[in-house]
């Protein structure tokens, strides 16, 4: 799709806060929609309460025993913008090269202004790495990415998560419980699966997103699998069709389904498991001929996105640029222009030469933050109802404040930490990922495996 020229005159300036906006919207300033007037409240008023509150995974059900997050203390629930913005500069001058603090694309603007780093999950653990001497690396983002950065930081290193019950509902939606079950019912229908055929595969390679629990990815290390990221996704599905017959790919479908059927894999030979479901709700001839089995997992973030916002889009804006995320359904995904990951979704903005419009279907608070930046484009979300993700929402100024002050104070608080055991597998899973390599011909590997 060919870039529009759009008027040269300078843009209004875009304000980066999603906050901002909220706040705007439920005071009557703004006509724009929110999907939850709770969001104008600090995230401490839910830390008590069940569920993952307001935003896109409210509908989304909690594993019970999920992490809670503990009161924060009545200074930084009264605090100002201004005042925790204050302290949180003043800890970070206090503390120096003892901490370096971490943000995910999707956090709020009042939190990324903070980061000595800005990224995906993969970018920031790796950031984490350039700073071995750092005593506390504080993670802002979800709780998998702490979990993450651990396994990649040194042991003395402390990983904190400002806000435990900042989680993720897609992580949560594979439970190891769940995944083991489901391995033993796929050895009642495949056999063995460390028994290799005539041509050298073993039945199923399981193949989870980054955006899952450590426990997860230390079984895909234990069984001869591998972990992907949005970015690399396809060259890991080659890597795993080199080395079994078909893959297990969790925990969201639409990252599975949408990298595989580039590949040229069949949708029928992509059912569904639904770990509530006796054999994941398939027949044992639709599992003889899968290809790729996809875990009934999704990101509500991404599923708010609709083919009928794309058509809106291209009615209202002639010659709109589109740009999801793989994690976007299927039927999205491919009615858009592109899609990519986070990553490609902000390169691809910086290296457009000419005023364009864009209309992007991933998280609002990055959305914002593009439009923000980059003036001479007009960038807007494809959802038009503010609604940013629910648990990187949990994270907010004042638990960044806090988590900084007690650093000052000489105390580690909300610290991550993943067991040895979990830790050992989960490692090996993110080094096949770093080793994988896309081939010189793409299909080979997935030939070899039809
Ligand atoms: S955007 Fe989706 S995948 Fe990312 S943390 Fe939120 S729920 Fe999880």
């Amino acid at each position: 799709m060919s870039a529009v020229n759009i008027s040269l005159q300078p843009r209004p300036a875009v304000d980066a806060s999603v906050d901002h906006a909220i706040q705007a919207i439920l005071s009557g300033a703004s006509t724009a929609e929110t999907c939850n007037t709770d969001l104008g409240a600090g995230p401490w008023t839910f830390d008590s309460r069940p569920g993952y509150g307001p935003g896109s995974s409210m509908g989304d059900v909690i594993p019970t025993g999920s992490p809670r997050q503990g009161e924060l203390p009545q200074e930084y629930r009264d605090a100002t913008e201004a005042e925790l913005e204050a302290r949180i500069i003043a800890a970070k001058a206090a503390l120096g090269d003892r901490v370096v603090v971490l943000g995910h694309f999707y956090q709020r603007e009042e939190v990324v202004r903070h980061a000595d780093y800005v990224g995906d999950s993969f970018q920031l653990a790796n950031a984490a790495l350039e700073h071995p001497d750092a005593e506390a690396i504080v993670f802002c983002g979800v709780h998998f990415m702490a979990e993450t950065a651990d396994l990649l930081s040194r042991p003395e290193q402390s990983v904190i998560l400002p806000n435990l019950a900042a989680g993720c509902s897609m992580a949560d939606m594979a439970d190891i419980d769940q995944v083991e079950e489901c391995w033993e019912q796929l050895e009642e229908v495949y056999g063995d699966m460390d028994a290799v055929d005539a041509e050298g595969l073993v039945p199923v390679v399981p193949v989870t997103y980054m955006n899952s629990s450590a426990a997860i990815k230390g079984f895909v290390g234990r069984h001869g699998g591998i972990v992907c990221t949005s970015s690399n996704a396809r060259t890991v599905l080659e890597w795993a069709f080199a080395r079994g017959r078909r893959v297990l790919f969790f925990p969201d479908q639409h990252l599975g389904r949408n990298t595989a059927k580039t590949m040229g894999v069949p949708l029928e030979q992509m059912p569904m498991w639904n770990p509530r479901k006796p054999f994941g709700g398939s027949d044992a001839t639709t599992l003889a001929d899968a290809r790729v089995i996809l875990w009934h997992g999704f990101c509500s973030v991404h599923r708010r996105f609709t083919v009928d916002q794309i058509d809106k889009a291209r009615a209202e804006h002639p010659g709109v640029r589109v740009i999801v995320h793989p994690e976007c359904p299927m039927e999205v995904v491919d009615a858009a222009d592109e899609s990519g990951s986070t990553d490609y979704i902000r390169k691809a903005i910086e290296a457009a030469t000419e005023p364009t419009t864009f209309a992007i279907g991933t998280e609002v608070n990055l959305v914002q933050r593009l439009a923000a930046q980059h003036p001479q484009h007009e960038i807007f979300c494809l959802d038009p109802v503010v609604c940013p993700c629910s648990t990187m929402y949990r994270i907010h100024p004042g638990y960044l404040a806090w988590v900084l002050e007690r650093l000052v104070a000489g105390e580690v608080v909300n610290r991550i930490t993943v067991p040895a055991d979990v830790a050992d597998p989960a490692r090996v899973a993110l080094e096949r990922m770093l080793a994988a390599k896309p081939p010189a011909a793409p299909a080979a590997a997935w030939e070899n495996a039809s």
